[in-house]
C-alpha cells in the first residue's frame, strides 16, 4: 500500500540521477526499479538488411552489434514513437539507417558511420528529425584494405523485457534509507574503533560525542562494520518505507524523462488493472452465480 509517497531529488544530471523515495512499500519501490529496466520503451535496431559484407564478421554478429548501439531520440519524437508502441503499431513507426564503408586501407567502422535516412510508416512526415547514436565512437567492425560493408538497418520501439538492447538505463538500483542509532553518544571511551571501522566516514568523534557526520548518513551502506566494532552502543537498521534510488541512463533520453515514463507506465498498468477488476465485479453483479 502506498502512503503519501514523496520524492526528493538529491542529484540530477543528463544521464544520472539520485532521489529519495519515501512513503512506499518495498514492492512499490521494486516495481519502479523493474519498470525502469524492463518496461520503458526505447528505439533500437531490430532488422538489418546486409547488401554486402566482406568483413571477417558474420552478418548476424554485425546485426547484433548494431542493435546494441544506443540511439538518441528527442523528447517530441519519442512521444510519437511511444504512442505508436502503446497503440500496438510499432511496425508502422520505423527509423531507417544506411551504412556503407569500403576500405582502401585498414579502417574501423564506427556507430558514427550509421546515417539516418528517415522514418517509414506513420512517422514519415517527421522530416526534420534526426536520430543518431548516442556516441559516434562505438566500434562495429574492422575492415582490411579491399573489404566492404553495405547495409540498411531498421530501428523499432521495444522494451528491455523483450531484449536488453531496448533497456534505457545501465543502472536502476535502490537501497533502504539507513538508520544509525547511537545508544550512548557519551560512550565515555574515545577509542573511536567504530568510526575507524566505517569505510564511508559516516561516524566521527566530535566535541566529546560520537556522531553521524552531517550530510553523510545517506552514504551508509549498512555494512555493519561499526556495529561489529561496538555492538552494545551502535545499532544499524533501515527504514523500509524510504529508498535512495540511483538511475544511470544510456543517453537515449534525459534520465528524468526515463523516470517519468516509468511512472506513467506503472500508472497505466494500474488503470488497466482497476478497469479489469471493475469489469469483473460488474459482470459478477449482473450475472450472479446461482446457489448450488
Ligand atoms: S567503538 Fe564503542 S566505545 Fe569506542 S568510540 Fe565507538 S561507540 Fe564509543
Ligand atoms: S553500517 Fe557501515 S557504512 Fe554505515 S555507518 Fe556503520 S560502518 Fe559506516
Amino acid at each position: 500500500m502506498i502512503r503519501n509517497p514523496t520524492v526528493t531529488v538529491k542529484k540530477i544530471e543528463a544521464n544520472e540521477c539520485q532521489f529519495k523515495l519515501e512513503g512506499v512499500t518495498p514492492a512499490a519501490a521494486n516495481a519502479l526499479r523493474r519498470t525502469l529496466l524492463s518496461d520503458v520503451p526505447t528505439l533500437a535496431i531490430d532488422e538489418v538488411v546486409v547488401v554486402e559484407n566482406t568483413s571477417v564478421l558474420f552478418d548476424e554478429i554485425l546485426a547484433h552489434r548494431l542493435a546494441l548501439i544506443p540511439l538518441k531520440v528527442d523528447e517530441e519524437t519519442y512521444e510519437f514513437l511511444l504512442d505508436c508502441f502503446e497503440e500496438g503499431k510499432r511496425d508502422d513507426c520505423i527509423a531507417s539507417f544506411a551504412l556503407e564503408v569500403e576500405a582502401d586501407k585498414p579502417v574501423t567502422v564506427y556507430s558514427g558511420h550509421l546515417k539516418f535516412t528517415g522514418f517509414t510508416g506513420e512517422l514519415g512526415g517527421l522530416a526534420r528529425v534526426e536520430i543518431k547514436p548516442t556516441s559516434d565512437l562505438v566500434p562495429v567492425v574492422k575492415l582490411a584494405a579491399g573489404q566492404k560493408v553495405v547495409l540498411e538497418a531498421y530501428a523499432k520501439m521495444g522494451t528491455g523485457k523483450e531484449h536488453a538492447k531496448w533497456q534505457p538505463v545501465s543502472v536502476a538500483a535502490y537501497k533502504y534509507y539507513p538508520k544509525v542509532v547511537i545508544r550512548n553518544e557519551n560512550c565515555g571511551n574515545e577509542c573511536r574503533k567504530c568510526a575507524e571501522a566505517c569505510p564511508k566516514g559516516v561516524l566521527a568523534w566530535s566535541e566529546g560525542k560520537l556522531k553521524v557526520v552531517e550530510g553523510k548518513l545517506e552514504d551508509c551502506t549498512m555494512c555493519r562494520a561499526c556495529e561489529e566494532a561496538c555492538p552494545d552502543i551502535v545499532k544499524i537498521s533501515w527504514d523500509s518505507s524510504s529508498f535512495i534510488f540511483t538511475v544511470e541512463g544510456l543517453g537515449i533520453l534525459l534520465v528524468n524523462k526515463i523516470v517519468e515514463i516509468a511512472l506513467r507506465r506503472i500508472l497505466k498498468r494500474l488503470d488497466r488493472f482497476i478497469e479489469a477488476v471493475e469489469n469483473c465485479l460488474s459482470t459478477a453483479i449482473s450475472e450472479p452465480v446461482p446457489p448450488e
